[in-house]
């Protein structure tokens, strides 16, 4: 008997909720064409689904029926071994299934059906050019005629889809279609739906294509202004109304007249609306660099010439020249023959940036990614990546899995930033991915910040990265001064009277006096004086998520977990009747630690200085709008935050309003003080630091560092030297006290001692283990259960060195309905926390959670 010849076996990841790749036989037809990156239809029980094919010819698993691919989906592979490389690894380190990581990876609009379009050729072009020269000297026939009118259409509309053209009525001919392909005037390109649905029109005229010569010389002899926009149209070919305001007396009536007398037609013309594509005039590169600056780019250039996988940390102030290094690598990296992604906080997205990679870089294309792309848009943008179009990426997040290749540098701006953190899902930190990604392709990284994360600062200062540290200002520019308030009041009258009042008026009362002292009489003169001068000013009111802190307002005492050293929060007791949780009810409520459960009842005496003004305070960037607005009547206020800002467009809108001096005052969360150039803008106030200082989590002291610096960056950028003003109970805190000597290495000192007797990261890993559900009991059960799992674990030895904390309820215990519960674990390295997670895993897959979600995140940034 001949030997049977085998089916070549494929490794398939399938868009499933399975945690591992399935085995399946490739039919003979498909055995030669099938690669790695390919996706493929494959029968899955009685279903067909989709699948990645992640490894060839692969062993036949022991003991199954294998079953046969039923088709290929795609020509080409949609990612290289490099990306698998990434992938593979992302899916055993946050434990998604693969196919999950490469659904995630992808564009979602990869999958849309695409539509034969026709577009002008250069040779379509250079006819409509002749057509017009001919018009102008009066040559042209009177009629252009279908096909040319058909190109001068294209010409105005940039595409226009087949299907349209074949149902318009009257339709356009199949035939002239064929004829105008065949003679290359026009190309057929599949389109993308949405591409395009995005695109704004205004009113505008466009030449008529039939227009009676007669009555364009009878127009010129008449109607002088009529005329020269006859001149200019025929110049133009199509001119919007916006082009013609201003230049025109009536430019609507000038229109109507050349539409009526048949030698215009009315059109809707796009307007260039992306922010993006504004010309922002970014400055030139400077001809030499500061010494600092010169060493980085040596050192970088060197890891990319050598084509070393080699990571980079650069700690530089503000101002500093960062950006010019990141220019200059990818510079180094193109002439190299390679490729660069830079990714930015997706807030940092600012057509500054962009513009400013755009200006460098004039003859590449230069790929944008971010969450306000539409899916056509995306889907031609990472296309365009992908046949190697464009050689630079910038993008938010998930731009680390853009398909550059070959690959030489991947820069990471504000790499402390929580932006690059999937909260949900495929929980990943794109930061983290960059590194891998790098390791995968042999490239350099870059992780630049004048605040790094005390992550990348401890590598950085062990030796895993080359550090950098740029302290010199470009042109010496002195950062603005920063001057702290102290709110503390020992105003034993306050306290007199507050001491005579009944609970409930005091609490009305001590609301009160806190939102009166928030503006301090030095903030108020500050800002009296900006808007005196005609400049801006910045308030920033750092609330999110919790909403309220507990606080002596006489001493500034925190109250914290005396275990976990992150604050507590306040609750008030939510009935009269005992808590199961917390026992009795307290009058004033309770504190909470949210990472270990620990509780106490709140005090009506402060336990340091005896004073009564201890009490929960919360106020959120609304009430200090309208305070802002009773004491400066006449100021032009505006409110940024969240909850104003829905989209890309107002958020841009209202940047462009703040450059255009249409506001004095700004008032927002953190998100005012992040990566823009607001060179109006000689003021910035904190209203008050303490709300991130007291965040239920344990990076709370990096979080206020970071911001209280990126504030004061942001005011005196421009010629104008800022002034800062920072309002605190606590003015000797270490978070705030570096922060206003801008001296990231006392910070790092002190915040790094602290990490490392609690276990924290960087000395040691965490995972967050997240339960909601509609159902409160149930939620809070099934994060017991999965935790009593977890302290079972810890006894075997080889995890008596983890520790489990919790289950608590989540700082934000109820988010659209659901309540939430967390439960921490903490390891000394990576490798034991994936040991311990795996079977801790395995076992809430066996345990039944009834409606209750979980969720793994792991090296979790949000702890709310
Ligand atoms: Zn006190
Ligand atoms: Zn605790």
């Amino acid at each position: 008997m001949p030997p049977l010849l085998l089916p070549r076996l494929v490794e398939v990841a399938v868009d499933a909720p399975l945690p591992n790749p399935l085995t399946y036989a490739l039919p003979e037809r498909l055995e030669d064409i099938v690669t790695v990156g390919q996706r493929l239809l494959v029968p899955l029980g009685n279903r067909r689904v989709t699948g990645y094919v992640v490894g060839l010819d692969v062993e036949s698993p022991p003991e199954t029926e294998l079953k046969e691919v039923i088709d290929l989906l795609d020509p080409l592979p949609l990612f290289s071994p490099e990306l698998l490389g990434l992938f593979r690894f992302a899916s055993r380190y946050y434990f998604v299934p693969l196919a999950e990581v490469i659904k995630t990876a992808l564009p979602a609009g990869i999958n849309v059906k695409t539509r034969a379009a026709l577009r002008l050729s250069d040779a379509g072009r250079r006819e409509c050019d002749r057509w017009r020269e001919l018009e102008a000297a009066r040559l042209a026939p009177s009629d252009p005629g279908e096909a040319l009118g058909l190109l001068l259409r294209l010409e105005v509309e940039g595409s226009v889809e087949v299907a349209r053209l074949l149902r318009a009525k009257p339709p356009t001919p199949k035939n002239l279609i064929e004829r105008l392909k065949k003679s290359k005037l026009v190309v057929v390109t599949q389109e993308a739906p949405g591409a395009r649905v995005k695109v704004k029109t205004e009113a505008g005229i466009r030449l008529a294509c039939a227009a009676d010569p007669e009555a364009v010389e009878r127009m010129k002899k008449k109607a002088r202004e009529q005329a020269r926009l006859y001149a200019e149209l025929v110049e133009h070919g199509a001119l919007s109304s916006s082009q013609l305001r201003g230049r025109y007396r009536d430019p609507a009536r000038l229109m109507r007249g050349l539409i009526k007398a048949g030698i215009a037609e009315a059109s809707r013309l796009p307007v260039e609306r992306d922010p993006f594509e504004i010309d922002l005039c970014p400055p030139p590169a400077p001809a030499r660099l500061m010494p600092g600056q010169q060493d980085a780019l040596a050192a970088i250039g060197a890891a990319i010439d050598a084509r070393r996988f080699q990571p980079f940390l650069i700690e530089g102030v503000t101002g500093s020249g960062k950006t010019e290094i990141y220019l200059r690598a990818i510079e180094q990296a193109l002439a190299a023959g390679r490729g660069a992604i830079v990714l930015a906080p997706e807030i940092a997205l600012t057509p500054q940036l962009v513009s400013r990679f755009k200006s460098r870089f004039v003859n590449e294309r230069v790929a944008v990614l971010h969450s306000g792309l539409g899916p056509g848009e995306r889907h031609d943008q990472w296309w365009a990546i992908r046949r190697g179009d464009a050689r630079i990426v910038i993008g938010a997040r998930s731009a680390v899995f853009a398909p550059v290749s070959p690959l030489g540098v991947i820069v990471v701006d504000e790499e402390q930033e929580q932006a690059y953190k999937q909260d949900h899902g495929f929980a990943y930190n794109a930061r983290d991915l960059a590194l891998k990604r790098a390791q995968e392709e042999q490239a350099a990284v870059v992780l630049g910040s004048a605040t790094p994360s005390l992550e990348s600062a401890r590598r950085g200062r062990d030796g895993d990265y080359g550090r950098i540290v740029l302290r010199e200002r470009v042109e010496s520019r002195p950062l603005a001064e920063v001057e702290v308030v102290d709110l503390r009041e020992t105003a034993e009258a306050d306290n007199a009277r507050l001491r005579g009042l009944a609970l409930e008026e005091r609490v009305k009362e001590r609301d009160r006096i806190a939102a009166e002292r928030l503006l301090s009489e030095r903030m108020q003169t500050a800002l009296e004086t900006t808007l005196e001068r005609g400049e801006q000013s910045i308030i920033l009111m750092n609330r999110r998520g919790v909403s309220s802190f507990f606080l002596c307002f006489d001493c500034g005492r925190r109250f914290v977990c005396p275990a976990c050293d992150v604050s507590l929060v306040h609750h008030r007791a939510r009935s009269s009747a005992a808590d199961p949780n917390y026992g009795a009810p307290s009058p004033m409520g309770y504190l909470l630690c949210h990472y270990c459960g620990y509780h106490e009842p709140a005090p009506e005496v402060c336990p340091d200085c005896r004073g009564v003004r201890v009490f929960p305070f919360g106020t959120g960037t609304e009430q200090v709008e309208l305070m802002l607005r009773a004491r400066f009547p006449g100021a032009r206020i505006m409110r940024l935050d969240s909850d104003v800002l829905t989209g890309r467009e107002s958020w841009y809108q209202s940047l462009d309003r703040i450059h255009r001096r249409e506001v004095d005052i700004i008032v927002g969360t953190q998100m005012v003080a992040k990566g823009h150039d607001l060179p109006g803008v000689t003021l910035a106030g904190v209203l008050l630091a303490d709300l991130a200082l007291d965040l239920p989590d344990f990076r709370a002291a990096e979080r206020t560092f970071q911001l209280l610096t990126q504030v004061a960056g942001r005011a005196g950028r421009g010629d104008a030297t800022g002034r800062v003003i920072v309002q605190t109970f606590r003015p000797e805190h270490y978070a705030i006290r570096h922060a206003v000597a801008q001296d990231f290495d006392g910070f790092y000192n002190e915040e790094a001692g602290r990490r490392e007797r609690l276990h924290y990261p960087p000395f040691g890993r965490l995972a967050n283990l997240r339960f909601a559900g509609l159902d409160g009991d149930l939620t809070r059960d099934a994060a017991k259960k999965i935790a009593g799992v977890a302290r079972r674990l810890t006894r075997r030895g080889e995890f008596n060195e983890v520790r489990v904390l919790g289950p608590s309820p989540a700082p934000i215990g109820r988010i659209r309905g659901k309540w939430r519960w967390m439960m921490l674990v903490q390891a000394p390295t990576p490798q034991l926390l994936t040991e311990f997670l795996r079977p801790l895993l395995n076992a809430v897959n066996k345990v039944q959670l009834g409606r209750v979600d979980f969720f793994l995140d792991r090296d979790p940034l949000n702890m709310l």
